[in-house]
């Protein structure tokens, strides 16, 4: 009673130690948690099949694993199913890009819900199914789409949708900005669980290799992932409506993001990081 510090001293003492131990557990599952999970998760968008295939020993010289968006699936060919099938085997993802590449949100305000997707998503599943494919991403096609569009993609089962970010935007020839991509923060998964994502595009014009270096080291620095997308492997100037990105601008992509020590993450196994 008369000196009541006295007894509550070894009280304290062990609730310190209790408040240290609680502390430095917390630390360690902290690091945990903070372990590197920085990667690069890179998708192609169409129906450039065999000219994706040419790219596949550039892809194995980084081990590098991607994410194939397949729209008109009706007329894929028996070697084309072929190579998806040996895409698949490599460790690449088939996510799907709808049969007819339509703008969904002017597909489902004119259908509706159930004719949207007996327009857009049934037919080509069917066919893709055929084939032995079972895809669970998504990517909008034109990158149109709204909530309404989303609940019907989810509903049928996929586990992340892919929109579009672009860093330039013209407007009749002019460039009306141009953002660096490293700025632009809907391109880096935080591995938050998040199932409804952007990429940014990678095709001929739309940003430079000290722009992709920057966003590497980035993702690398705030543990994210980068999400890339573009279309036709291209070996030089667009010739002819071609849209797509240059062979020599992917490589040095690859070749960066393994220097860094990036993963590689296909579409689907993004929001599956815990
Ligand atoms: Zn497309």
């Amino acid at each position: 009673m008369k000196y009541p510090y006295l007894t509550s001293q070894p009280v304290l003492l062990v609730k310190l130690i209790l408040f240290f131990a609680i502390v430095s557990l917390g630390g360690c599952s902290g690091d945990a948690e903070r372990r590197d999970k920085s990667g690069i998760a890179i998708s192609f968008d169409d129906h450039f099949i065999k000219e994706w295939y040419q790219l596949r020993p550039l892809f194995q010289k980084y081990n590098a694993k991607v994410t194939f968006f397949i729209t008109c699936p009706d007329s894929l060919n028996a070697e084309e199913v072929n190579m998806l099938r040996q895409f698949q085997k490599d460790g690449h993802e088939i996510g799907y890009h709808g049969t007819i590449h339509g703008k969904s949100t002017e597909l489902i305000a004119a259908l509706g819900p159930e004719k949207y997707a007996a327009t857009e998503l049934e037919p080509g599943l069917k066919h893709l199914s055929a084939a032995g494919f079972k895809p669970t991403s998504y990517a909008h096609p034109g990158g149109n789409h709204n909530d309404q569009v989303d609940s019907v993609l989810f509903a049928k089962g996929f586990k992340i949708l892919r929109d579009v970010a672009v860093a330039r935007r013209k407007i009749s020839g002019h460039q009306v900005y141009a953002w660096p991509p490293r700025w632009i923060s809907s391109i880096f998964y935080e591995f938050d669980g998040e199932k409804e994502v952007d990429a940014l595009l990678i095709d001929v014009d739309e940003v430079t290799d000290e722009e992709m270096t920057d966003a590497i080291a980035k993702a690398k620095e705030s543990n994210t992932a980068l999400m890339l997308f573009g279309h036709e492997p291209l070996y030089g100037a667009p010739q002819n409506g071609e849209y797509g990105f240059n062979v020599s601008f992917l490589a040095n992509i690859l070749k960066e993001a393994h220097r860094q020590g990036l993963k590689f993450y296909t579409m689907s196994e993004l929001p599956q990081q815990k």
